[in-house]
């Protein structure tokens, strides 16, 4: 992509109404823009990120044999009744129709999912199976904040598990789980996992995923070697306490909450009715969890996680491009030489698969290193006259400090075993 063909560019100014990290860089390097307060376009470099991590989460639930489908985010007021929670969600958002119907705006599945399953769900044999979706929800707020951490509109990808016992909804749940971290760490993203309570979901056994970040709004008590950790709220053991699982040191923390995952019970099946034939000839209750990564929200925490005063430092796995080409025209009659040298280069990248940016602007080099900084892709490649008088292209890492120079003819293969390196 030539940045002189990008839709959304970046700002200089920082937005005056950016109260965190992720708001200010994902605006100011040409992510997102701001509808209004919790509502957000995604520009092609934005979507592009986001596009990468819920591929990310797609491959790691589909790895656990669940199935995608894709759910109406309108849903009948009837099946909230049925739940009990038409009065007792108040962020659920409620349309009036013309028709006089009322309706709810999805904030979560289990209403549409659990009448849905019960179409499909006659006998054990028909369990157990998982569905998932990635799909906007909507939350009513009453105060949007921290730029895509807490939007009213957002992405989510929420998977839900069936049945016919406990302990087979146990193995899936901790199967699940594990997954999760998987679909973080792919992410660049370090997590705890932390015991909850299950909040409007359930009574039963919930664990969220805590992104570690000063930024966080929840306090935990974590393990400094593994993933274990408990929130503050809550916690039974303190700062210093050796950690259950392994035995390292335990420290008070920050995180932002990522994701969560519930073991629901019976409490869905209970309220739709949901059984099935057992074996035996008898009807049981079929057993739910479900399974939620708020995927926008994600891609905040890891600008959260990785950044510096100058921009984002995407994780190679998520970045919008791979390389940042940079070619420095000058005034001097060597001009046309490098824009030949980054065009022939750039299409070379092209046809090796390499994703690349090339910023084709007539802009001083440092307007366009800053620019490269803030949007923040790994690898920064820059032509000048200087660097191709000794046959050179310069490099230049995003998280590395020094750059420096690598001969024309072997970049490509440095860059394609840099992409390979995790
Ligand atoms: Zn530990």
């Amino acid at each position: 992509m030539r940045y002189s063909n990008l839709f959304g560019k970046t700002n200089k100014m920082a937005p005056a109404d950016a109260d965190s990290a992720n708001a200010r860089l994902l605006i100011q390097g040409g992510f997102v823009d701001q509808e209004m307060a919790g509502v957000y376009t995604w520009l092609p470099l934005g979507l592009s990120v986001l596009r990468k991590v819920e591929q990310i989460v797609r491959e790691e639930m589909d790895a656990l044999g669940a199935n995608e489908i894709f759910m109406p985010s309108l849903q009948p007021k009837e099946y909230w009744i049925t739940t009990n929670r038409w009065e007792g969600v108040d962020i659920l958002f409620k349309l009036n129709s013309q028709t006089g119907k009322e309706y709810a705006l999805g904030c979560t599945h289990e209403e549409v999912v659990t009448p849905l399953a019960q179409k499909f769900t006659h006998s054990y044999k028909d369990l157990p199976f998982a569905v998932y979706q990635i799909n906007t929800k909507f939350r009513d707020e009453l105060r949007a904040k921290s730029g895509v951490l807490r939007g009213r509109e957002f992405r989510m990808k929420d998977m839900y598990s069936f049945h016919t016992n406990q302990e087979d909804l146990t193995a899936f749940y901790n199967r699940a789980l594990e997954a999760y971290v998987k679909a973080y760490t792919r992410c660049g993203l370090k997590v705890k996992v932390v015991q909850a309570s299950g909040g409007i979901f359930t009574e039963n056994v919930s664990h969220e995923f805590q992104a570690l970040t000063d930024a966080g709004e929840d306090k935990l008590i974590a393990c400094t070697a593994c993933e274990f950790g408990q929130n503050s709220e809550v916690a039974t053991l303190k700062a210093g306490d050796a950690c259950p699982k392994c035995s390292g040191a335990l420290a008070e923390m920050k995180g932002v909450e990522v994701g969560n995952i519930f073991d629901l019970g019976t409490k869905y099946s209970d309220a739709f009715d949901l059984n099935f034939a057992h074996e035996d000839g008898t009807k049981k209750r079929v057993l739910m969890g479900c399974y939620g990564i708020g995927t926008t929200r994600l891609v905040g925490s890891i600008v959260e996680t990785s950044h510096d005063e100058k921009g984002i430092i995407w994780p190679k796995s998520v970045a919008p491009f791979q390389v940042h080409l940079v070619s420095l025209k000058g005034k001097d009659e060597g001009s046309e030489v490098v824009s030949a040298a980054a065009e022939a280069l750039y299409v070379n990248l092209k046809q090796a698969g390499v994703e690349v940016l090339w910023d084709d602007r007539d802009l001083s080099p440092g307007a366009k290193f800053a620019d490269a900084d803030l949007i923040g892709i790994p690898l920064r490649l820059v032509i000048s006259s200087k660097s191709l008088a000794g046959q050179n292209i310069e490099w230049k890492e995003r998280n590395v400090a020094d750059s420096r120079l690598v001969p024309q003819v072997s970049v490509l293969s440095e860059i394609q075993s840099f992409i390979a390196r995790s």
